[in-house]
């Protein structure tokens, strides 16, 4: 299998069936943060996120995992009341000594969920987690984004996996 390849994928973090990983007794759920969680260059969830993460928290420990600094992180992990881990250098596997050291918890136990191929997904099948991709919510990125956009075409149109063709396996 294609260490690109989602085993999930979805619109966006409301359309998720969260039953489903709950069944396949997930029981970290790992949110990438820009795009996925909030608008890039948006300081706060809005209220419909923070629904979500109040009904998620009852079935999930939650944290959010981002390349972003700690002040960005921290600020918006409050608003959810999760715990949060920055500057995570995705797709390396710093996420790796965390989740052995600060949590405990079997990496089959974890979903990750993000927007990006090349960061999120390809970090969630090196480890060994549950990979979960959803649409980024707008095309307005980091610059560094832009080529991994490049790149998660090409790699897209080779596994001929299409956007917006919604999938879970
Ligand atoms: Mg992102």
């Amino acid at each position: 299998m294609s260490l690109f390849r989602p085993l999930m994928y979805q619109k966006d973090i409301f359309n998720i069936n969260y039953e489903k990983l709950k069944k396949m007794e997930i029981e970290m759920l790992i949110f990438d943060l820009d795009n996925t969680i909030l608008k890039y260059g948006d300081d706060l969830p809005n209220e419909r996120t923070i629904d979500l993460f109040k009904s998620l928290r009852k079935n999930f420990k939650i944290v959010i995992a981002s390349n972003n600094i700690q002040k960005k992180v921290s600020k918006i992990a409050k608003c959810l009341k999760c715990d949060y881990l920055y500057s995570m250098m995705k797709p390396t596997k710093k996420i790796k000594k965390f989740l052995d050291k600060k949590y405990h918890i079997e990496f089959s136990k974890v979903a990750i969920i993000g927007d990006q191929i090349v960061t999120d997904i390809f970090v969630g099948n090196r480890l060994g987690l549950y990979p979960v991709l959803v649409d980024p919510i707008c095309d307005k990125d980091l610059k560094i984004t832009a080529f991994n956009r490049w790149l998660e075409k090409r790699i897209m149109n080779r596994m001929k996996f299409k956007k917006g063709e919604y999938y879970e396996e």
